[in-house]
């Protein structure tokens, strides 16, 4: 069977993160699947929302204050030990990861956020990134998975070219040009003979001028490691050569039994012969 490469990214580790918390969800795998942060250097403060809001949690990160991830001590020397040991990898996960309510949806900062303000906020997370770990950023992953042009023009002039999400094919959300219109016709041509979700979004690399773009797995606590195992097979025989899994360390510690499902599927995966893992950023190598 083809290789299959397999990275595993774990969302919003800030200052809110605990390093027990990584230990007792990543513990056992550090040394056999390199586990791949998307890191948030500013985190703002979390608040309470409109709870009635379709399909979103209690609470979103929407508060004025902001908290320094370098302040945590503990976690900064824990993850650059193992960055050191090659167990863990950073990509750059906006700034603050705030929130804002407009047209009836709560939108993620990379998608209302001004250019200046993304040029100025994005280099300076990235550079406080880089001064804490012995790492460069290389991906980037949207908070919400919500990302404009001028986003993406801010990150290419970053020197960030990977990025971990897919453009959305209701509205115009990419420069116009002949690279938008072969992935749009890649993803329409995909879309129609793969109906059902997470199916109908493929999962190869799309190449744009100056960038590359490719989607990831969510997995949540709505999924099963059942469902996870069927996705996984799917993309198997679709002949799917990278794979990105991602999940967020806040929610695994909160279900005991989310946890669970999760680590059967990562023992599962350990299991099966054509799996490599490898870095978000090798996700991106072809
Ligand atoms: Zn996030």
């Amino acid at each position: 069977m083809p290789i299959i490469k397999i990275a595993i990214r774990d969302d919003d580790l800030s200052f809110y993160s605990k390093q027990e918390d990584i230990d007792l969800i990543y513990g056992r795998y550090f040394g056999r699947i390199p586990i791949s942060f998307a890191v948030i250097p500013f985190v703002c403060e979390v608040g309470q929302i409109d709870q009635n809001i379709k399909g979103r949690g209690k609470t979103l990160n929407v508060g004025d204050k902001k908290y320094n991830i370098g302040l945590n001590l503990g976690l900064v020397e824990y993850m650059e030990n193992k960055i050191n040991n090659n167990n863990i990898y950073l990509s750059l996960h906006g700034y603050d990861h705030k929130y804002i309510f407009k047209n009836r949806n709560y939108l993620g900062e990379c998608l209302w956020k001004d250019k200046k303000t993304l040029e100025k906020e994005l280099a300076g997370g990235k550079n406080h990134i880089e001064s804490l770990f012995t790492q460069r950023l290389e991906v980037f992953v949207p908070p919400d998975n919500g990302i404009s042009k001028e986003c993406i023009d801010v990150l290419v002039n970053l020197g960030i070219k990977n990025i971990n999400t897919i453009f959305d094919i209701k509205k115009i959300s990419r420069k116009i040009d002949i690279f938008y219109l072969k992935n749009l016709i890649k993803r329409l041509f995909y879309k129609v003979n793969h109906t059902q979700k997470p199916y109908s979004v493929p999962q190869s690399i799309f190449y744009f001028k100056d960038h590359r773009e490719k989607a990831a797995i969510l997995f949540n606590q709505k999924m099963s490691f059942e469902e996870a195992k069927n996705i996984f097979e799917m993309q198997t025989r679709e002949g799917t050569s990278r794979l990105i899994i991602a999940t967020h360390h806040q929610e695994l510690i909160a279900s005991p039994t989310f946890l669970s499902e999760f680590k059967k599927f990562l023992d599962y995966l350990l299991s099966v012969d054509n799996v490599e893992f490898v870095n978000i950023k090798e996700a991106f190598n072809e």
